[in-house]
């Protein structure tokens, strides 16, 4: 078997990756940089974890992932758009800039659409596969201090639904898993903050996720659990989404 999870050097994605290599697959682990939780895996997993920088804003990196599967692999079981940043600087909708929108959502956004587009030959060719998104609980809920992030994760949900519509008919489901507040670098400068949120009570399960939690979600759709499931999401954020009166 054999996974392309992006963004899998640090947080949620090495978390989700590691799940995948305790199952054996073979993990194709791309970021911009490596790093030495990466190192980690591939003294632990040996000749499973399948480093490649890659910039998922970028054509050429997409490009020459897609073509490091083909000529390594030539057909994918599992792919993971995990791969997603925080704006640069939190800003107001009112102040945010072209350039500020552009940055963001050229990685969230048309990164993830268009590794999978370039990846779904291989995702086809695999007769039976899956694609799960990694979006967020800001698909559906307005921060006005970074809107460019939520309009990034609220195209995820559209692009999963997309992806599911055209492919289902060569066998590849596409998952959404919506992640709700989790502990990773992304949100170390927030923490304190969503700490106290938690601990008011804007979440029923008073915690912050940690990456396994998600990593769980990711586990049981490459297990098959979810196979009659397709444009589906999984909300994996304490029970976030519950109103609560
Ligand atoms: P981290 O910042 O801890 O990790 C982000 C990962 O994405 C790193 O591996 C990073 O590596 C990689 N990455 C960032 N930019 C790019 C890029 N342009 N091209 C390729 N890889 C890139 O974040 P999390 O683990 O917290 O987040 C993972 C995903 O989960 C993201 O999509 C995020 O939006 C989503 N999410 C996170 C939540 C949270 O509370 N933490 C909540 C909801 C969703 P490198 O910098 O080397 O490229």
């Amino acid at each position: 078997m054999v996974a392309v999870v992006t963004g899998g050097s640090r947080g949620i994605g090495k978390a989700i990756a590691e799940e995948l290599l305790k199952k054996d697959y073979d993990v194709i682990i791309t970021s911009r940089k490596k790093s030495d939780e990466v190192r980690e895996l591939e003294n632990t997993y040996i000749n499973k974890v399948h480093f490649l920088p890659c910039d998922i804003s970028v054509d050429e990196d997409r490009k020459n992932l897609a073509s490091f599967v083909g000529e390594k692999f030539k057909k994918l079981d599992l792919l993971v758009n995990n791969a997603g940043c925080a704006p640069r600087e939190r800003k107001d909708i009112l102040e945010i800039t072209p350039d500020d929108f552009d940055y963001l959502t050229d990685i969230n956004l048309k990164g993830t659409f268009f590794v999978t587009q370039a990846l779904t030959p291989y995702l086809i060719a695999n007769g039976k596969s899956r694609i799960v998104n990694i979006s967020s609980m800001s698909a559906y809920t307005a921060s006005v201090n970074r809107g460019e992030y939520c309009i990034s994760k609220a195209g995820i949900s559209m692009t999963t639904k997309l992806f599911a519509a055209r492919l289902a008919e060569y066998g590849v489901s596409v998952i959404e898993v919506r992640p709700g507040i989790i502990e990773t670098d992304m949100t170390s400068k927030v923490k304190e903050k969503y700490e106290k949120l938690i601990s008011e009570g804007i979440t029923p399960i008073k915690r912050m996720g940690q990456p396994s939690d998600v990593a769980k979600c990711v586990s049981a759709v490459a297990d098959g659990n979810f196979d009659f499931c397709t444009g589906t999401v999984i909300d994996c954020d304490g029970g976030f989404s519950v109103r609560c009166l």
